[in-house]
C-alpha cells in the first residue's frame, strides 16, 4: 500500500519536534507531489533555558531548506483554547487531507497537550490523523507505520544541525540520532533507518 495525500499539515509541540519524528515521510509525500506545511506551537518548552526566539530563526532555516510552509502559534505558551482556535482555522481554511501529531503515549507533557489540543481541532474533518513518535514516547506508544528513511538520513541530520541552539541536547547526538531510527524488528530490515508512527484514522 501506498500512501499519498495532497496536502499534509504536521504539528509540533516544539522546533524540531517535526522534523526529528517525520522529516522523511514528509520528504516522501513531499515527492510525490504533496504540500506540505507544518504548525510549531512555542519557542521551546517552558523552563528550558534555550527557548526563545533563536529558536524560530533555525526552525524557519529547517523549514526553508526542505520547502515547507511554516506556521507558529501566535500565543507560544500552550494555552488550550487559543491554540486549539489557530490550529481549527488553519484546518478549516486549508483543505489538509492529512494531520500529522505527537502521540499521547509520551513521558513530555507538552506533547501530550498538542496531541490533545489537535485532536479536538480536527473533530469532524475528513482527513486522515496520523501519530508519530518522539524521542520521549512512552512503552504504551506502539506503530502501525513503519517508513524507510535511508534515503531521508542525510537530509534528516543536515536539517537538524540547524537547530543549532540544541546542539548539545542528548537526543540531538548522531548515536542517539541512529538509534531512534533503528528497528530490528521490522520486516526483513532491508532499510538501515525507519521513522515509526500510528495510524489513527486513515480517509481515502
Ligand atoms: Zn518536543
Amino acid at each position: 500500500m501506498t500512501l499519498q495525500f495532497k496536502k499534509v499539515l504536521a504539528i509540533g509541540a516544539h522546533p524540531d519536534d517535526i522534523e526529528y519524528s517525520s522529516l522523511g515521510f514528509l520528504l516522501m509525500q513531499q515527492s510525490g507531489g504533496s504540500n506540505i506545511s507544518v504548525f510549531v506551537s512555542s519557542l521551546g518548552s517552558i523552563g528550558d533555558d534555550t527557548s526563545g526566539r533563536q529558536r524560530k530563526l533555525e526552525s524557519d532555516k529547517s523549514f526553508k531548506l526542505n520547502n515547507f510552509e511554516a506556521f507558529y502559534s501566535e500565543n507560544g505558551v500552550f494555552d488550550y483554547v487559543k491554540t486549539e482556535s489557530e490550529i481549527r482555522q488553519l484546518l478549516l481554511k486549508n483543505n489538509y487531507d492529512c494531520v500529522l501529531v505527537h502521540d499521547p503515549n509520551d513521558s513530555h507533557q507538552e506533547h501530550r497537550l498538542i496531541y490533545e489540543i489537535t485532536s479536538s481541532a480536527a473533530r469532524r474533518l475528513s482527513l486522515s490523523f496520523i501519530r508519530y513518535r518522539s524521542v520521549s514516547s512512552n512503552y504504551n506508544y506502539r506503530s502501525n507505520l513503519y517508513i524507510g528513511a535511508d534515503r531521508f538520513i542525510t537530509k534528516k541530520n543536515e536539517t537538524l544541525k540547524l537547530h543549532v541552539s540544541q546542539k548539545d541536547k542528548p537526543y540531538m547526538q548522531q548515536k542517539s540520532i541512529e538509534n531512534f531510527h533503528t528497528f530490528y524488528n521490522v520486516g526483513d530490515n532491508k532499510e538501515k533507518f525507519y521513522e515509526s508512527f500510528f495510524i489513527e484514522t486513515l480517509f481515502n
